[in-house]
């Protein structure tokens, strides 16, 4: 990426921005900008503001079509979500490379987060490594860390899967969730002298608060090293964290150890249910707003991102320290129950990520040097279709709170293999410090640099 896109977008989009009372940086020339960033010099002014925060909320999956149908099916056509509501919204681009560093127009999990995780693209399934050699590349959280930042990572998945684990682990595939998994990377074990699996690596980067499923993963036994024996989640707590498997273990955390929260064996189970789209379509469905296969005590995304907010701030504060923090939320099943056909399931999990936005939203607003941003990581399957259309793929008809019928296709594999990821631009929307870096259409990996920028980080 030249600086050259960036400066062009300024330039049109200044007085616009200027217009909505937005803070617009000056643009350094092309000398000062120093060529090889991809981010132009900002000058002290009014403009160059840092934010001590930084709050990123990734819906997986979630293109602007599964904004849309959960808009649609929740506060109507006519509504806005809280995540529509930030001052302003960019498009940006997901691709992923090959080995050669050529185009891989769909990306996955892995190579997407790893994208804004490190600043670099990579091929699909690597976690924070590059595409060629498979050589580690700093994270935007070990950047935080290392400039006296608190960190946090909050997710409905387990805590090993991709879009968490490029946080604060590099692995050559993102199957080498725990000890037992290291089949796909043969170079990570820590008998080959490596970082050991993604759980392993997490807890060691002692992040200080890291909530989600997963549980069995953590609950694997170390095989080598100085944990060999223990359990990661031993391990964890060798290492000071204090584990937490339930909502009210999370409101006894306490600041001043890190914190572990496991609240599923595998992924945290959705909050919706409802019939999976089928061919030829469904009956009329309303979703089912209380899946039976959530146990009471699992906390929601929202409860988490409260909780997670409090402990990153007390612990800096308890340390005396005038640094924020960076905290990662994802909203996982958008893209699971995608790949499921599961409209209800994927509408639900959209929900419960903006309510996280409306948490993250209501913090910014106490703290206005608070950089908040949500986006996705690629976009997905589903297809919002006229009622009388009669797809090939699977379709199911919704009636939503409005009391409307609506019509949803999965159409990106044949019916019976899971639905695909598409290679779609998708929505980055931010507010605070920084967030006019979001507008007109970046890449995925200069979120990285936004954030970098933001927080001022070395
Ligand atoms: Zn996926």
């Amino acid at each position: 990426m030249g600086s050259r896109p960036y400066r062009r977008r300024l330039a049109w989009g200044a007085a616009a921005l200027l217009a909505a009372g937005v803070a617009v940086p000056a643009v350094a020339s092309a000398s000062e900008a120093g060529g090889s960033s991809d981010v132009p010099a900002l000058s002290a002014g009014h403009g160059a503001k840092k934010a001590k925060n930084v709050i990123l909320l990734i819906g997986d999956g979630m293109g602007d079509s599964e904004i849309t149908l959960a808009r649609d099916y929740t506060v109507g056509a006519a509504g806005r979500l809280n995540m529509d509501k930030f001052p302003l919204t960019g498009a940006y681009t997901t691709y992923s490379v090959d080995k050669d560093g050529k185009p891989d127009y769909v990306t996955d999990s892995a190579a997407s987060g790893t994208g804004w995780a490190t600043g670099q693209k990579t091929v699909n399934g690597r976690i924070s490594k590059t595409p060629g050699t498979d050589k580690a590349m700093p994270t935007i959280l070990e950047l935080a860390q290392k400039n006296g930042l608190a960190t946090g990572s909050v997710t409905t998945a387990e805590l090993t899967d991709a879009t968490p684990a490029v946080l604060a682990s590099h692995a050559t595939d993102r199957s080498c969730m725990g000890p037992a998994d290291m089949k796909a990377c043969p170079n990570d074990t820590l008998a080959k002298g490596g970082p050991g699996s993604i759980a392993e690596q997490s807890v060691n980067h002692k992040v200080d608060v890291l909530l989600g499923g997963g549980k069995a993963r953590f609950d694997q036994k170390v095989t080598e090293g100085r944990f060999a024996g223990r359990t990661v989640t031993q391990q964890a707590e060798q290492l000071g964290y204090q584990v937490v498997t339930d909502d009210k273990g999370l409101k006894n955390a306490r600041p001043g150890k890190p914190v572990l929260g496991l609240f599923a064996d595998g992924n945290v189970p959705v909050e919706w249910t409802g019939k999976a789209a089928a061919q030829g379509g469904t009956e009329p469905q309303r979703c089912v707003t209380n899946n039976p296969e959530r146990k009471a005590g699992t906390p929601g995304l929202d409860d988490q991102t409260r909780k997670a907010l409090q402990l990153l701030e007390a612990k800096q504060k308890a340390a005396g320290s005038k640094k924020g923090f960076f905290l990662q939320v994802e909203g996982a099943s958008i893209d699971k129950r995608d790949h499921a056909a599961d409209p209800c399931g994927q509408i639900g999990e959209t929900a419960a990520l903006d309510r996280a936005v409306k948490v993250a939203r209501a913090y910014a607003a106490q703290h206005p040097d608070t950089l908040v941003v949500t986006t996705a990581d690629h976009g997905h399957t589903s297809q919002i279709v006229p009622l009388e259309a009669t797809p090939p793929g699977l379709s199911s008809t919704l009636v939503t709170n409005e009391g409307q019928k609506l019509k949803v296709n999965y159409s990106t594999n044949t019916p019976g293999k899971p639905q695909e990821h598409t290679g779609t631009e998708v929505r980055i929307a931010a507010q605070g410090p920084q967030a006019e870096r979001v507008l007109g259409v970046t890449d995925q990996t200069q979120l990285f640099t936004t954030i970098r920028t933001a927080l001022s980080l070395r």
